[in-house]
């Protein structure tokens, strides 16, 4: 992919469309599958089909570069990921309108991930050089005590179609940092985008196997076929709750270190003391970014019972002057959902709820094809038991719920199987920190609508997840510690 193909003819073409395996482009044993453009339903372009057989095709490919790249100084390691970042903003155009293309997000949005997606590979660049251990003696003084951080190897990388782009790297940079190998497997709606940064890295001048891309439209047998592999050493998984629980029970029998970035259903809080327009603004940003299909994304709203009528008739006010539209076309603001299934989902949430006692402040809904679009919606009255608070929305639906007091607010929070993230917005100092402290939540964002960034940690408690994605810890999760015992 070059910088001068800005087409959606030109990026689609441009791409291998097979597997990376041990280097080569591949085609894959089980064929073709198409990859569906989420504005219109047709077909955008096919691409390889992977097997088992494939899958183990690549684990011998990851297992057999596993010692060189350990091996090759982190520096050099870091300079592969620092040369892929700059290759990604150079194709900067290509891959936003890429990623658009088969996910549906507004170009703009897809221009934004690009640029949050390449800062995992400048910041793991940084990172690579900077694993340590230590050196102390024992208390009785009988021995000294080294620690020496290695890499854990062969890792499977299993990611959505939410973010097509920053997902990949999210894991990819990590591990070959960590001087891991890795295995990709990205989802069957967007694996192009996956593909087009396999190319960069290996533009980038990653040796042959380090990085293995299998794209299939049927994960279960890729996926079993490594968990009971021994040589694989890990998985790291975002995606669904049920899906990542899965392979927690796949990954116990050979004991597999496991990192799962999972489903959210964030509540996002507003105390009377906050600044309302800012507050308008975050909900805004947490709820309509890449059109509500994030697992940051804002699932439900809770204000203080004085401002709820002023912050309801702001927030519905700004969802309904969005523009509706492909994402490719540059004044849309709201693209497609992924499939039908996600848009029939939606509109089940929203039709559960209101036959439970909601009422439309906006009423939007889903919209006749072609493509899968559903226009922003608001909601208030919201029973307790609705399934609307309950699962994962992943659309432009915001329910708004009032509250007396604080601790009302902090309850009905909490009141979730999930724990990824939750919004707090307040003037208070206080009383910022005491709800921060009391929400059940691995990320907070305070007076802020987006958290997402390559340096912070990244990821949740309960049933959101097991480990952190960027930031120091990051690099951790691809990495064993090893203690030898030195006789003095
Ligand atoms: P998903 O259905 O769980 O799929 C995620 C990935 O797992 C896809 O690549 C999928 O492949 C693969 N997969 C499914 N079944 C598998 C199996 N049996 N063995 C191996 N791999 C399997 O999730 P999704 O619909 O793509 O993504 C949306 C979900 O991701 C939401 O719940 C969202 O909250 C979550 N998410 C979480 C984070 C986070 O950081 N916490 C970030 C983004 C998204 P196929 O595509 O072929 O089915």
């Amino acid at each position: 992919m070059s910088t001068s193909t800005t087409t959606p003819a030109g990026v689609l073409e441009s791409l291998p469309g097979q597997l990376l395996i041990g280097g080569q482009w591949r085609d894959g044993r089980g064929g073709a599958f198409d990859v569906i453009d989420p504005a219109t339903g047709e077909p955008l372009r096919a691409v390889a089909d992977a097997t088992a057989e494939d899958a183990l095709a690549a684990l011998d490919a990851a297992a057999a570069a596993q010692r060189g790249w350990a091996a090759t100084p982190a520096r050099q390691r870091a300079e592969v990921l620092r040369r892929a970042f700059a290759l990604m903003h150079d194709r900067a155009e290509a891959l936003a309108l890429l990623a658009t293309l088969e996910m549906g997000k507004p170009l703009a949005e897809s221009r934004a991930e690009v640029a949050y997606a390449a800062e995992f590979f400048r910041w793991f660049s940084e990172e690579a050089p900077r694993v340590d251990g230590g050196f102390r003696p024992t208390p009785e003084g009988t021995h000294h005590i080294l620690v020496m951080r290695q890499p854990v190897g062969p890792s499977l990388l299993i990611t959505p179609w939410n973010f097509p782009l920053a997902m990949p790297t999210r894991k990819i940079a990590p591990a070959l940092a960590a001087g891991c190998t890795a295995v990709l497997k990205p989802a069957e709606q967007t694996p192009l985008s996956a593909l087009a940064i396999a190319q960069i890295l290996t533009e980038a001048g990653l040796p042959p196997g380090v990085l293995n891309v299998l794209t299939t439209a049927d994960p279960e047998p890729v996926g079993a076929a490594l968990l009971t592999d021994p040589r694989l050493r890990k998985v790291s998984f975002t995606g669904s709750t049920p899906v990542g629980s899965h392979l927690l029970r796949g990954a116990a029998d050979r004991v597999l270190r496991v990192s799962l970035e999972l489903g959210g259903n964030a509540p996002f809080i507003v105390f009377d003391d906050a600044d309302l327009s800012a507050a308008v603004d975050g909900a805004m940003a947490a709820k309509m970014r890449n059109i509500g299909e994030a697992c940051t994304a804002a699932n439900r709203f809770f204000v203080a019972e004085s401002i709820a009528e002023p912050f309801t008739r702001m927030l519905a006010e700004r969802m309904a002057t969005l523009a509706i539209g492909p994402g490719s076309d540059p004044r849309s603001q709201v693209g497609p959902l992924i499939d039908a299934a996600g848009r029939d989902k939606v509109a089940g949430l929203v039709d559960d709820a209101r036959a439970g006692g909601a009422t439309a402040v906006l009423d939007g809904g889903p919209l006749p094809g072609p493509g899968f679009f559903f226009a922003p919606t608001v909601l208030t009255g919201v029973a307790p038991d609705a399934r609307l608070l309950r699962e994962e929305i992943f659309g432009p639906v915001a329910p708004v719920l009032t509250f007396r007091d604080e601790d009302q607010a902090v309850a009905a929070a909490n009141d979730t199987e999930f724990g990824l993230l939750a919004y707090v917005y307040t003037a208070d100092l206080r009383r910022s920190l005491r709800v921060v402290e009391q929400l059940e939540a691995g990320m907070v964002g305070l007076n802020q609508g987006v958290v997402s960034n390559a340096a912070a940690p990244f990821g949740g408690i309960k049933l959101s997840g097991l480990g952190r994605e960027g930031g120091r810890e990051g690099i951790g999760e691809f990495l064993e510690t090893k203690y030898v015992g030195i006789a003095r």
